[in-house]
């Protein structure tokens, strides 16, 4: 991967960012979402944030390298503190845990005043992501799964002003868990994904079964069966 051929997983990122943008990238390591972005779609402005000093010196000499600096500003700081107020309309996170993305949102609120869009691609508890959108009064417009090298990742798109239930039906706890675009859809990299869940779930329950039966274990698998049966009756919704 680098700034001209972005990972499939990256590209699903970029893929909601539109020509004009001003984004914030954060988590931005060696910047090249913001690169491609500029290179390619015709962005007017990137900053790239990054919390470690390592990455942040590999994004400034990409950016620098590519001839990039008058687009893309590239700052050392935790989360959204590097973003200046109504500097931005556009906030991608990608390749982190969804709770410590959410951890950025929360922390940043004041930061997204001017923003319109989220994208977000956590790599594992994109729950935690639907619930603070929600929380937070922002509508889930879209939802992507995609495996690579064999990983599943999935995106998420938030916007602000809409009604943050909207996507959501009857069933909003297995629908949070597994995305209620990516359960309408049912593409085979979702089903991977969930048929794998279970397995893992199912093999853990087993595992507490032969174990002594303490208060704690008896809870555990109490929520084990509760989550299979969410997953199950979404997988099962699709073949009815
Ligand atoms: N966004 C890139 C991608 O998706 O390929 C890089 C992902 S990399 C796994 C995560 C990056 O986020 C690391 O470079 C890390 O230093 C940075 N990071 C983690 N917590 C952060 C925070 N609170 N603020 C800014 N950057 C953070």
């Amino acid at each position: 991967m680098n700034s001209d051929k972005l990972s499939a997983r990256l590209a699903a990122v970029a893929k909601y960012v539109p020509k004009g943008a001003k984004i914030a990238d954060i988590g931005s390591d060696h910047a090249y979402l913001p690169c491609y972005l500029a290179k390619n779609i015709g962005i007017t402005f990137a900053l790239a944030g990054e919390v470690a000093v390592g990455p942040y010196q590999s994004a400034k000499s990409n950016v620098l390298a590519e001839g990039l600096s008058d687009i893309i500003s590239v700052r050392l700081g935790d989360g959204l503190d590097v973003v200046r107020p109504g500097e931005i309309e556009y906030v991608t996170i990608a390749g982190m845990g969804g709770a410590l993305i959410t951890s950025i949102l929360e922390r940043g609120k004041d930061k997204l005043s001017h923003v319109k869009r989220l994208i977000l691609q956590p790599n594992v508890s994109a729950i935690s992501i639907r619930k603070w959108l929600i929380d937070n009064n922002w509508e889930l417009m879209a939802e992507e799964i995609l495996e690579e090298d064999g990983k599943i990742y999935e995106v998420l798109v938030g916007e602000k002003g809409n009604s943050p239930l909207t996507p959501y039906g009857r069933h909003l706890e297995a629908e949070l868990l597994v995305g209620p675009y990516l359960a309408k859809e049912q593409n085979a990299v979702f089903k991977k994904k969930w048929l794998m869940e279970v397995k893992n779930w199912q093999r853990i329950y087993q595992q507490l079964e032969n174990a002594a039966q303490t208060p704690d274990t008896m809870k555990k698998k109490q929520e084990l069966i509760h989550k299979i049966h969410l997953v199950e009756g979404v997988l099962q919704n699709e073949e009815s």
